[in-house]
């Protein structure tokens, strides 16, 4: 067996006074004798998670990349993610993303599910919407167990009159997922859109712009989580400013300000709020910035205690993920100050351990 290593510091969320000794990968309550002590103070928190990611290319419709893979996913872990949630991708990812050590692990929904013409060509996996159901259940059970449909697209000037995936057909899609034991992720970015997935039961609505906030308790009473990837939308502003399109311009705007409010909302009501990039390119809109989001969050007025739960504890319990706790992998992540004092702090993690290894 490999040296025992220790822990010890003010544990997130309980704020107990906690010590840990890792060997074997996992985490023990059991004091070991001789154990090298890695973190030594501050604050100890579970691995970071990014609930809505996509690592392995570089720009919209290329094809999934391993050596990008391998560097968006150390990117992740080096800023304390040891945990993503992957909601599409451009093929299905392979076994060792998200089982080596150097990388995080990974929750994925396999290739993106989207109606012909819709999302970009090369990324999604266009299927009519009554093949639907049946390929939601393939790539469910082919990936991490989740799926991932678009209900809408708005990617430029198109997209605001196409109507949405009819409710019908994602609510089959969701009870078929759901019977094979899979969950189901749905992009959406108009009011139609989003309404279409909440009156289908789906697991997380992905953005969310112009949900209709009378959705909110059905939500919240049915266990639809909202993942509103506010870092997605800087760079979507500047491509919704250059537009010459006045109503496309508009839309977003108003999308965009309605946004905050909502996802105030939504905490409030009680909807579990998760915290997602939507990262994908190296240079577009780089990997390993959770705690960005984490400060949207908090702009928006969700609790600093729970903006960083929707990146941590919350996130992980919802992706079936445990917390600090003995006989727990260890996967935790170490500050010097607390984190929800200062987003910054949470930017800058003083240790990362994935699995027993340090890694930062
Ligand atoms: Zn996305």
């Amino acid at each position: 067996m490999g040296e025992v290593l220790r822990v010890r510091g003010v544990a997130l969320p309980s704020e107990e006074s906690a010590e840990f000794w890792i060997a074997g990968g996992v985490l023990s309550r059991e004091p070991v004798r001789d154990a090298v002590t890695v973190v030594d103070g501050g604050w100890l928190l579970p691995g970071l998670v990014d609930a809505h990611t996509h690592p392995g290319a570089e720009r919209p419709g290329d094809p999934l990349d391993a050596e990008l893979l391998r560097r968006h996913g150390r990117e992740h872990l080096s800023a304390g993610v040891t945990l993503l949630r992957v909601p599409g991708s451009a093929g299905r990812l392979p076994g060792w993303f998200g089982t080596e050590p150097d990388q995080p692990r990974v929750v994925s929904a396999g290739r993106w599910l989207a109606l012909p013409g819709r999302f970009y060509a090369g990324w999604a996996r266009h299927v009519e919407a009554a093949d639907l159901a049946d390929a939601a259940v393939e790539e469910a059970l082919a990936s991490g167990g989740w799926c991932k449909v678009y209900a809408d697209w708005v990617g430029d000037e198109h997209g605001l009159d196409d109507p949405p995936l009819p409710a019908g057909r994602l609510a089959e899609a969701t009870r078929r997922v759901h019977a094979a034991g899979g969950r189901v992720a749905v992009h959406a970015q108009t009011a139609a859109g989003a309404q279409a997935a909440v009156r289908a039961g789906v697991d997380s609505l992905e953005h969310g712009l112009g949900l209709d906030v009378s959705l909110l308790d059905r939500m919240a009473a049915q266990g639809t989580a909202l993942v509103p990837t506010f870092t997605v939308w800087e760079t979507f502003a500047e491509v919704a400013k250059a537009s010459r399109s006045r109503r496309f311009r508009e839309w977003f705007r108003a999308a965009r300000e309605g946004l905050g409010p909502l996802v105030a909302a939504a905490h409030e009501a009680g909807v579990t709020v998760l915290a997602g990039t939507d990262s994908y390119g190296t240079s577009v809109l780089p990997h390993g910035r959770v705690a960005g989001e984490v400060r949207h969050l908090v702009a928006a007025g969700v609790p600093a205690d729970a903006a960083l739960g929707a990146a941590c504890w919350t996130a992980r319990s919802f992706l079936g993920f445990p917390g600090l706790e003995h006989g727990a992998a260890a996967d935790l992540v170490a500050f010097e100050d607390d984190p929800r004092a200062d987003p910054r702090v949470l930017a800058r993690p003083a240790r990362v351990v994935r699995g027993g290894r340090v890694v930062r």
